[in-house]
């Protein structure tokens, strides 16, 4: 478990990181998702014990990774914004030059031959790095993150600039990864922490400005009392079928073509017209083509979250800006 509690990062009077907190449980992928700027790099970097914060504590295990930094880098795989590789090593090199940095106890040769087939890099052990795609580097980046058979992962951006097929390749890696590794991954890319994570913290301007899972991050925006549905029949005479329905708030067609209309509709809250929305729809002899609730996208949320809507979906309360 990876827990960050009250961390600030000051530098002199800019807070890169102010006052942030959460947590990431066993088994979890978690993506912290934030514009540039935000302090991603700045909180993995403390995570990691790469630099100092300047107030809270972070703990990998229950380990302060100020009080006992060896202790808690062990169970830490990171790979950084730029991985740091010698391109002019081989990975073989490379990845034993690294397991002897960490120390590593385990047994050498099959070891690091476990990490290169699970990262897909056996057929270039023995290429310089320089020789490699981005793609194979960065999946040498992973292989030095893996060595060792650390619990937690830290990666930042683990997917800037690759090419498309790279990124599928890297964030099914990463899934596959955090079935039996806690990881932290962070990104600007809203639709990528969505593919990959289970929990999203939003990271804006050094505060977090939401911390849940996204489905619930939706939820709390809206709820399922907003549909969007597309309807086969005449627009008029839909809309006041919909507005005749128990519970109906609003209802509006926003378009029109080839005699399908696009309805928004608002019904009371927690009321569900889903079942009588579609009998009434199918009693006219008009046709249901599509039928949603109308959730917030990632981007939406995030847009709403950075762009200084009055909307905080922080779980703490101690919100209060104790500025010094
Ligand atoms: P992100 O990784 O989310 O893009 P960073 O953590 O790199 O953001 O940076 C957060 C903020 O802290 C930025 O405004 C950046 O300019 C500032 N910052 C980062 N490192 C330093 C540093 N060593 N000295 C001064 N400011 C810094
Ligand atoms: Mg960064």
């Amino acid at each position: 478990m990876i827990e960050v509690v009250n961390l600030t990062k000051r530098y002199g009077d800019k807070k890169a990181v102010n006052n942030i907190s959460f947590k990431a449980e066993d088994g979890e992928i978690l993506g912290f998702l934030g514009p540039n700027g935000a302090g991603k790099s700045t909180t993995m970097n403390i995570l990691t014990g790469y630099i100092s914060c300047t107030d809270g504590k972070a703990l990998i295990d229950g380990i302060d990774i100020l009080e006992d930094p060896v202790k808690a880098k062990k169970q830490i795989g990171y790979l950084p914004e730029i991985p740091p590789l010698y391109v002019d090593m081989t990975v073989k090199e490379y990845l034993s030059f690294i397991y002897d940095l960490k120390k590593c106890k385990l047994p050498k040769i099959s070891h690091l031959k476990d990490i290169c087939q699970l990262v897909k890099i056996e057929h270039v052990y023995n290429r310089m790095i320089k020789n490699l795609s981005k793609g194979y580097r960065q999946r040498v980046g992973l292989a030095q993150a893996l060595v060792g058979n650390p619990k937690t992962l830290i990666l930042d951006e683990p997917t800037v600039g690759l090419d498309p097929n790279q990124i599928i390749e890297i964030r099914t890696l990463i899934k596959k990864l955090g079935k039996n590794h806690t990881v932290i991954l962070s990104s600007h890319i809203l639709s990528e922490v969505q593919a990959v994570c289970d929990k999203i913290v939003v990271i804006n301007d050094g505060k977090i400005v939401a911390n849940d899972t996204e489905e619930n991050l939706s939820m709390k925006l809206t709820g399922e009392n907003k549909l969007s549905a597309k309807i086969e029949g005449e627009s008029e005479k839909v809309l006041r079928m919909i507005k005749g329905i128990k519970g109906v708030i609003s209802a509006e067609c926003i378009s029109e073509h080839k005699g399908v209309g696009t309805y928004n509709i608002e019904a009371g809250e927690k009321t569900d017209i889903r079942k009588e929305l579609f009998t009434r729809i199918a009693s006219h002899g008009w046709y249901l083509l599509e039928l949603k609730t109308s959730e917030l996208s990632l981007e939406d949320i995030f847009l709403r979250l950075t762009m200084g809507e009055d909307i905080d979906l922080t779980d703490n309360d101690d919100e209060e800006e104790a500025e010094d």
